[in-house]
């Protein structure tokens, strides 16, 4: 079964960049996520990370401009060889559109889109409870993992942060955006015949195998 060039899709605390990660160990990804993207450019203090700061903070969308610039970028970097995996673009109509056209424009095949489905509810819990570190990225849960805010990454050591994007008001103001902005390319990508919907709440290591099956040449619904 040949790699596909996947994009997954979902609501934020869907566990797009955890399953972006197992996929990533699994095999080779070029894995491209504009909020890490962002954050780096924040925390470097480049142009790109002043622009984006505001926006990010308040839980609002990065202008498409910006985003757009920064995939396409890494997009024509990539060998036809390889594959991209996205995690957190498109995230509107447009975005979408531009992509679009530039995989077209590369002559690749349309990447296949993994839409992990994920209650409100479920949402609000999750991202309450996420802790980031601060160094390498990875992603915890108070309940899941037991560990909080001032605690140590178990992977590298650096200290374990509530990301200002995951405080109450600006997880209501994602997710209010998300169903805006972001809602709409599902019945975008499924016209295009390029979604399929996987139950984001079926357990971690479920969803995980799913994900890897889809991305060995699964088809769309
Ligand atoms: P994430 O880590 O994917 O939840 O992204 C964190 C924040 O980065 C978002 O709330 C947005 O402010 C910004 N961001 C990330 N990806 C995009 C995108 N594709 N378009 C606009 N803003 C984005």
């Amino acid at each position: 079964m040949p790699q596909r060039d996947l994009i997954l899709l979902g609501p934020p605390g869907a566990g797009k960049g955890t399953h972006a990660e197992h996929l990533q160990n699994q095999m080779a990804y070029l894995h491209m996520s504009t909020g890490d993207i962002l954050r780096a450019a924040v925390a470097a203090e480049t142009e790109l990370g002043k622009q984006a700061q505001a926006y990010m903070n308040a839980g609002e969308l990065v202008p498409d401009e910006l985003v757009i610039d920064l995939v396409q970028e890494r997009m024509t970097q990539l060998g036809a060889e390889e594959h991209y995996l996205l995690d957190g673009f498109p995230r509107t109509v447009a975005q979408a559109e531009a992509l679009t056209a530039l995989v077209a424009e590369l002559g690749r095949t349309a990447a296949l889109v993994i839409y992990l489905a994920v209650s409100d509810e479920e949402v609000v819990h999750r991202l309450g409870g996420r802790r980031m570190c601060r160094k390498c990225g990875a992603i915890y849960n108070v309940d899941r993992d037991g560990l909080d805010v001032g605690d140590s990454c178990p992977e590298c050591g650096g200290e374990l942060y509530l990301r200002r994007d995951d405080q109450p008001e600006a997880v209501r103001n994602r997710l209010a955006v998300y169903k805006q902005d972001t809602q709409p390319l599902i019945d975008y990508y499924q016209q295009r015949g390029q979604l399929v919907t996987v139950d984001g709440e079926d357990g971690q290591a479920k969803v995980s195998e799913r994900v890897a099956e889809l991305a060995w040449g699964g088809q769309p619904d």
